[in-house]
């Protein structure tokens, strides 16, 4: 087993721990940091939410804005200045004048905010809330800081041979099964298995197969590392508890594994990860649920590997010094607009139910969880459709220009009606072992099937300054921020 933090970032985190806890008393700031799977809707929420806290809007279960107790906030210079900074107000232009979805979080940026706000008992106070838009790909590398490369190349290998994953992986398979681990070390054939093994990740996250990502996260966001060793290795079958012969293929791969995770991943747990608050995790449960079983145990997979991170680094007398850092995490289920608010409570039951036995496998303690069905950013309405005679609640929405449906070929311009089925009552079967599982909507059920997958344009008619239509985002500010504008 490999050091997982070394002593120094222990100390260096302790240090940072203690200025930040010193600068929150003179000026109280908090750090929140906003993740999830690429495409699970980042970008828009940390858009939406700051535009919310600067413009407001109906947000009822936010009791500070509900209240009127909001005097301002205002946007200032970021803390770090290594940090690229959220573009807030092109992405708030993209959504609300030219309607189209922003460019997604590819990297790490921060953006801060300085809210003004009465508290109930009187006198006026401000709250820095520093944002932090973080890639969950980087936070799923967390769980690698306790693995050694064999212990590594047995998970991936086990999973990317699973019958779910299989196809998409068989590339690299071959290409490992004609590689020779244990033979001279050589660039050509690392740089092979890792373009395959790359390959085979991105498959996973298709929109269709919706698998959660398994590290590491770089090969899919390398940021500025595309390219360089520490991102050109890949597992290879090779017997654990043996150290690859110097000078050996499997040591090569083994030696950039390590340099990965101390190149990569601890400097983002020592710099970024240990120094956040509160945590929302974004999760694009609606795909995984419409993508099948496999998709959906995957998640599950992933929301473990995430509670694993929380918990990294806590098991020192170093870091037993200073109290857990994450305070609060709420996990949202995102996109909620592509379903009839019948269904967002079942949304939420469900990701709940992923949560809940989530925490129990990982112990999880010291934070308070809760979980949402949200929609950032409502790119629909609700309506009755009529099918044949009989009036069915649906959503109304603009589809992108180029989306096809049945055949049609959409505009960008033309709306479409459509009805997107019940989910159900937390199945059972869903989440019990051996279960026969949730296949997903499909036809059978009433659903055009097609119209899953069926990409809305933000809403029309929104100015630049006007509030964003949302669905229970004021909810996530309550968790998240609430008790500190009280
Ligand atoms: P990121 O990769 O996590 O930063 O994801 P984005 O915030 O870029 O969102 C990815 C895509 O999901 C967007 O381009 C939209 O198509 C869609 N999306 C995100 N949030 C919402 C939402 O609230 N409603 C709808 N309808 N679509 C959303």
């Amino acid at each position: 087993m490999t050091a997982r933090i070394t002593l120094l970032d222990e100390a260096r985190i302790g240090l940072r721990s203690l200025i930040d806890r010193v600068e929150d008393i003179a000026a109280p700031t908090l750090r929140l940091g906003v993740t999830g799977l690429s495409r699970a809707g980042k970008t828009v929420f940390t858009t939406a939410l700051v535009h919310a806290l600067i413009r407001g809007g109906r947000l009822p279960v936010f009791d500070a804005a509900n209240s009127g107790r909001i005097t301002s906030a205002a946007l200032k210079p970021q803390p770090d200045d290594a940090v690229p900074r959220f573009a807030y107000e092109d992405h708030l232009r993209q959504i609300t004048v030219e309607r189209v979805w922003p460019a997604s979080t590819t990297r790490i940026s921060e953006l801060r905010l300085v809210i003004t706000y009465a508290p109930p008992r009187g006198g006026e106070r401000t709250l820095t809330l520093d944002l932090v838009d973080y890639p969950g790909e980087w936070l799923l590398d967390l769980p690698l800081l306790d693995m050694s490369f064999a212990d590594f190349s047995r998970t991936s290998l086990a999973l990317a041979r699973d019958p779910a994953r299989a196809a998409m992986a068989s590339p690299f398979l071959s290409t490992l099964a004609a590689t020779a681990a244990s033979g001279p070390e050589n660039e050509t054939s690392a740089r092979q298995l890792a373009a395959t093994f790359t390959t085979y990740l991105a498959a996973c996250r298709t929109e269709r197969v919706a698998m959660s990502l398994l590290p590491p996260g770089r090969f899919l966001m390398p940021g500025d590392l595309e390219g360089s060793p520490a991102l050109t290795f890949a597992p290879l079958d090779i017997p654990s508890g043996t150290t690859p012969r110097a000078g050996s293929l499997a040591a090569m791969m083994e030696r950039r594994f390590e340099a990965y995770k101390s190149a990569v991943v601890r400097p983002f747990f020592r710099d970024h990860f240990a120094r956040l608050d509160r945590q929302i995790v974004l999760v694009d449960a609606l795909s995984a649920l419409n993508a099948g079983p496999a998709a959906l145990a995957d998640l599950e997979r992933a929301l473990d590997s995430i509670l694993a991170a929380f918990r990294l680094g806590r098991n020192s007398l170093v870091s037993a010094l200073f109290r857990p850092r994450v305070e609060r995490v709420l996990f949202a289920a995102t996109k909620a607009d592509h379903l009839h608010h019948t269904s967002h409570d079942r949304l939420e039951a469900i990701l709940q139910r992923l949560v809940d036995r989530a925490l129990t496998r990982a112990k999880a303690e010291g934070a308070l969880f809760d979980v949402a069905a949200l929609s950032a950013v409502r790119a629909t309405r609700e309506a009755s459709v009529n099918r044949s005679g009989q009036l069915l609640p649906a959503i109304v929405g603009t589809p992108e220009a180029g989306q096809e449906v049945h055949g049609h070929v959409f505009d960008g311009q033309e709306e479409v009606g459509v009805f997107p089925g019940d989910l159900p009552q937390v199945p059972d079967s869903l989440f019990e072992p051996g279960g026969t599982g949730f296949r997903g909507l499909s036809a059978a059920d009433g659903v055009d099937a097609d119209f899953r997958f069926v990409r809305f344009r933000p809403p029309a008619g929104i100015g630049a300054g006007a509030p964003l239509p949302h669905i229970r985002l004021d909810r996530a500010l309550q968790f998240l921020l609430g008790d500190r504008l009280a």
